[in-house]
């Protein structure tokens, strides 16, 4: 080897580990952007498709759900089941059973294309986990939706407090699997 031959090289390694210490320096002092989970979690992006859920109206604090059984009716799975009641004074149904089988829902939003009423969307909800299967195929979304009712109503003290949910204990048992016949009568 030449003596050419070596400053050559000795330079070329030097220049090769330079380059490497300048991207390892520049990735060190970039803002970590590893989430401590589960101390912090994502925030979904608009377009993320958890298991459906009910609104709830902002003005009523109410699900705006008419249980109209659209939503039923559309599901290719079959994995909803609604049930309403006429309360006194309203025109419309107001919702009092809502529940998805998500084992089998394949959230292919054709419920919530066919809400005439806005009442249900994805919920942004991507770290539901349980050891029981029975969580997922009966999720009581009525009694969920109660649980932001009880907090909107904090934040709106002046407002009519929102319906109670029918006593999920005092319901009657999940029905099997509704046909399109039993969504027209609920
Ligand atoms: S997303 Fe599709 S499969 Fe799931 S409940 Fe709605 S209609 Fe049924
Ligand atoms: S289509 Fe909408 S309003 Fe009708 S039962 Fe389903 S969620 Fe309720």
């Amino acid at each position: 080897m030449s003596l050419l031959t070596a400053v050559n090289d000795t330079w070329r390694g030097f220049k090769s580990l330079l380059t490497g210490m300048r991207i390892t320096f520049g990735e060190a002092v970039k803002p970590p952007i590893t989430v401590q989970y589960p101390r912090e979690t994502l925030k979904m992006p608009e377009r993320f498709r958890g298991h459906v859920k009910l609104l709830l109206d902002d003005e009523t604090g109410r699900s705006r759900c008419t249980a109209c059984g659209l939503c039923v009716r559309a599901c290719p799975s079959n994995c909803i089941i609604v049930a309403g009641e006429k309360r006194e004074g309203e025109k419309k149904k107001s919702v009092t059973e809502y529940h998805l089988d998500f084992t089998t829902c394949s959230l292919c939003g054709s419920c919530v294309e066919a809400c005439p009423s806005d009442a249900i969307a994805y919920s942004k909800d991507y770290n539901k986990v349980s050891l029981d299967r029975g969580d997922f195929d009966h999720m009581d979304l009525v009694k969920n939706l109660q649980k932001e009712a009880e907090v909107w109503a904090q934040t709106h003290p002046q407002a009519v407090p929102p319906a109670p949910p029918a006593d999920s204990a005092a319901a009657p048992a999940p029905a099997p699997k509704p046909t399109g016949e039993e969504a027209k009568s609920s």
